[in-house]
């Protein structure tokens, strides 16, 4: 990767790059819809990634190759700013724009981009370009930054250029992600540790619907609502309840149930989730994969029936590998509607059941099914 980015570079800048960074794409092995409710989410790097390959000019000209994209993009540090229509080198710019506003002297650059994280697959493939960035950046601009202000830097860079108000999450797996750990990540304090997650034999499998229903964002905006109207019924007899991850199940059965059945169901997979979430790490410290592995099926089962952000597509991936004894866990991942299934398979039974899964999935959905192998690497680094 290295040599080959390096020609690559050459023959676009005709200069070598001082730097390449590797940063990668993250899945999040439980802990859905967790951050809005403060609670816990448990993600990690993976071995796909974005590359950045940058040298820094004499001038003040900023020149851009996205190498998949074979486009080209020119600009200069004195008119950073997002481009009309989100185009990808928002992601680079938004986070040289970060350094910026920090008071540091900008210079020019060359910059080159390439990634094998699948784009819009639920993997974060922009969280990888702007980490990549950030850190190529802080190096030779010689900043300094520690990585978790990298992580934030990253994060505005996103909500500022691309203009997606995202958590903390996908940047934070990225930039400090290690190779066989998850992330225990507290969305409330962004206090973190690592829990081993040792995969003899096992990998991980993401099915891809190829769909992402309109119902995504409005549903999403309610769920947040169904949220604050549990808090709002605990609030007057718990006041120090603030947010769900406060939230006990005794208190939803005797403020929430009796008044609104539908929030109480929702609040309560939020709730069961964060103890889940709980118990998968103790799984996994004790190297209980497969106990670790039914609270996945778990979370899907309560993601699809409690808080209903699944679809048809997604049920129907997870329905045909759970009875499956190769398959460790399986759910939906992320905000819902779509996106992937996060699946633990056993390594050498991965062929044969995208060999019974594809067809089975296109007959029945009539949509094609991608699949990505992925295993838990390091967060961002220099190669
Ligand atoms: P994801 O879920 O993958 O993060 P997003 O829509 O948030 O999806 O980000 C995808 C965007 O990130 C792409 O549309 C593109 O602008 C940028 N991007 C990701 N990977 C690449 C790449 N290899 N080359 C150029 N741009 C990329
Ligand atoms: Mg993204």
């Amino acid at each position: 990767m290295k040599n080959e980015l390096t020609r690559l570079f050459i023959e676009q800048f005709q200069t070598s790059p001082q730097v390449i960074v590797r940063s990668p794409g993250r899945v999040n092995i439980i802990g859905e819809h967790a951050d809005y409710n403060n609670g816990f989410v448990l993600p990690a790097a993976i071995d796909k990634a974005a590359y950045i390959a940058i040298s820094l000019r004499a001038d003040d000209e900023i020149h851009l190759c996205a190498v998949d994209l074979k486009e080209n993009f020119s600009t200069n540090i004195h008119n950073l700013k997002p481009i009309g229509d989100v185009s990808w080198s928002n992601y680079i710019l938004g986070s040289a724009a970060q350094f910026v506003k920090k008071g540091i002297s900008l210079k020019g650059f060359n910059a080159l981009l390439t990634s094998d994280v699948p784009i819009g697959a639920g993997l974060s493939s922009s969280a990888a370009v702007e980490c990549a960035t950030v850190f190529a950046l802080d190096y030779l601009l010689r900043t300094g930054y520690e990585r978790i202000e990298m992580v934030s830097m990253a994060q505005k860079a996103e909500h500022e250029y691309a203009g997606v108000m995202c958590g903390i999450m996908d940047q934070f797996a990225s930039m400090m992600g290690k190779a066989n750990q998850v992330i225990k990540l507290d969305c409330r304090s962004l206090s973190y540790q690592y829990v081993p997650f040792k995969l003899d034999g096992i990998k991980i499998l993401l099915l891809n619907t190829n769909v992402k229903h309109s119902l995504a964002s409005s549903e999403y905006n309610t769920r947040r609502a169904e949220c604050e109207k549990a808090i709002e019924l605990i609030k007057p007899h718990h006041p120090s309840v603030a947010s769900l991850r406060d939230a006990t199940v005794e208190m939803l059965d005797q403020y929430v149930l009796p008044v609104n059945e539908l929030v109480y169901r929702r609040s309560r997979f939020v709730v069961d989730e964060m103890e889940r979430l709980n118990d998968a790490c103790k799984y996994l410290e004790q190297n209980d994969i497969a106990s670790m592995g039914e609270c996945m099926f778990e979370t899907h089962e309560g993601l699809s029936s409690q808080y209903e952000v699944s679809c048809k597509e997604l049920d129907f991936l997870v329905n045909f590998v759970k009875d499956r004894p190769e398959v460790i866990g399986a759910r939906m991942m992320g905000g819902g509607f779509g996106g992937c299934t996060i699946n633990l398979v056993q390594e050498n039974a991965i062929a044969q059941l995208i060999s019974e899964i594809k067809p089975a999935y296109e007959a029945a959905m009539n949509l094609p099914l991608d699949f990505y192998i992925a295993s838990i690497e390091n967060g961002t680094e220099i190669l």
